[in-house]
């Protein structure tokens, strides 16, 4: 099956699952017994239903569940895939900021190593008072402000958080 647009960029991307973008996804309370049963955690993050990303169903940047992902899942779509669907970016364009998301993502990663997602491990650094928390403070941020301008809804999230 060939894929093409959003469906094609986001096989390349999964940066919405994998906690890079978001740490948690809201879930409707209807849906906790959906999402269990598929083996998605549910929690509760600030008084909200959250699944914990980065998501146990997520390989090789690919849901392997996709027929079948909450609608959580289904309803989103970051604001470059929003763009590439209303043809406002062209598919290699929009590959290219993904790939660009990754090489800034994997400078982080390289810089401070751990088991969890980057984005999260650089804040946890980020909130310490010592050296490499304030180098986090700035490597956070400048990844924060780039993905901000060319992944993230202008208005903030509309899905994740
Ligand atoms: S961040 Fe955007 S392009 Fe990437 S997988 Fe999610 S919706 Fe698709
Ligand atoms: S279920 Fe699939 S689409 Fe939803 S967060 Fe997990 S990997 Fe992503």
């Amino acid at each position: 099956m060939s894929l093409s647009g959003l469906s094609a960029l986001c096989v390349e991307c999964g940066l919405c699952c994998d906690g890079s973008l978001f740490r948690f996804l809201p879930v409707q309370r209807a849906e906790v017994d959906r999402y269990r049963a598929l083996g998605l955690p549910v929690v509760t993050h600030t008084g909200v239903l959250a699944m914990p990303l980065p998501c146990a169903k997520l390989e090789a940047r690919c849901c392997t569940i996709y027929a079948e992902r909450p609608s959580g899942c289904r309803g989103f779509v970051c604001h470059l895939g929003d763009r590439l669907e209303r043809q406002q970016v062209a598919f290699p364009e929009a590959l290219a900021v993904v790939r660009e998301a990754q090489r800034r993502i994997g400078v982080l990663r390289a810089a401070w190593p751990g088991p969890e997602p980057v984005v999260q491990r650089t804040t946890t650094l980020a909130h310490q008072g010592d050296a490499p928390g304030e180098a986090a403070v700035e490597a956070l941020r400048a990844v924060h402000q780039w993905l901000d301008a060319n992944l993230h809804w202008p208005d903030g999230p509309k899905t994740g958080l």
